[in-house]
């Protein structure tokens, strides 16, 4: 594990003010993206990109969401200590920490073998245990369900249906539709068959893609 120097720490608060100033308020996520060392989860050759408010590659093909997206998602959310929440796409595994840090119970399912397996081991190694799944996102995680909320952090052509039905009737699914650029959705289910739908502007995501791989 690389150290967490005074350094890292500045330049972290320097990044929580710039997130804050990007219209972040909710204290909980701004404490939990000041104390999670992002530069732990890039290659060590890239660390100093760590606390920059920009995504950056993690292999596979993948990315890790920029700093910004992930406060503005788990804003959204509102999260309050014991959720459960369901997250697609585990890449890196920054966003889940993000999560557990804040009090949730945290389930995420990555499609890439190779990131799943990588992320799993990284996060005992950081002490943070959300319950990763390798699986297809699209068909969520039924024996588990249902949860408070559900975060998708890829970019996905159509709500998966399979997703909407595993929310608690009070939950919320927050997921970025749309092929080029998405814009970010939040379906809050107010009865078995009713979902109040918001949207809340435009971000650019890699693709949520099918199936599993690896
Ligand atoms: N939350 C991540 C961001 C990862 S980018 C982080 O904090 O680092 C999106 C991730 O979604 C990628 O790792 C990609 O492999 C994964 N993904 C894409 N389609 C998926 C699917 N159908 N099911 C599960 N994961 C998927």
């Amino acid at each position: 594990m690389p150290s967490d120097t005074f350094k890292h720490k500045g330049l972290r608060k320097k990044l929580v003010d710039k997130i804050q100033l990007k219209g972040i308020t909710d204290k909980q996520v701004l404490e939990a993206i000041g104390k999670i060392p992002r530069h732990f989860f890039l290659d060590a050759a890239f660390e100093e990109f760590a606390y920059q408010d920009k995504p950056f590659p993690i292999g596979a093909g993948q990315t890790i969401s920029q700093p910004f997206t992930v406060a503005f998602q788990t804003q959204l959310l509102n999260i309050k200590k014991g959720d459960k929440v369901l997250e697609i796409g585990t890449g890196s595994g920054y966003q889940a920490c993000v999560l557990v840090e804040m009090g949730a119970k945290v389930f995420s399912i990555e499609r890439h073998k190779s990131l799943y397996t990588k992320t799993k081991q990284f996060l005992v190694e950081l002490n943070y245990f959300p319950r990763l799944f390798f699986g297809d996102g699209y068909k969520g995680l039924p024996t588990y369900a249902p949860f408070d909320k559900i975060i998708v952090t890829a970019g996905a052509p159509t709500v998966p249906e399979d997703l909407l039905s595993q929310l608690k009737i009070g939950g919320m699914l927050l997921i970025p539709l749309g092929e080029n650029v998405q814009t970010m959705t939040s379906y809050t289910r107010t009865s078995e068959k009713d979902y109040t739908v918001a949207t809340h502007g435009e971000f650019r995501f890699v693709p949520m893609l099918g199936d599993r791989i690896g």
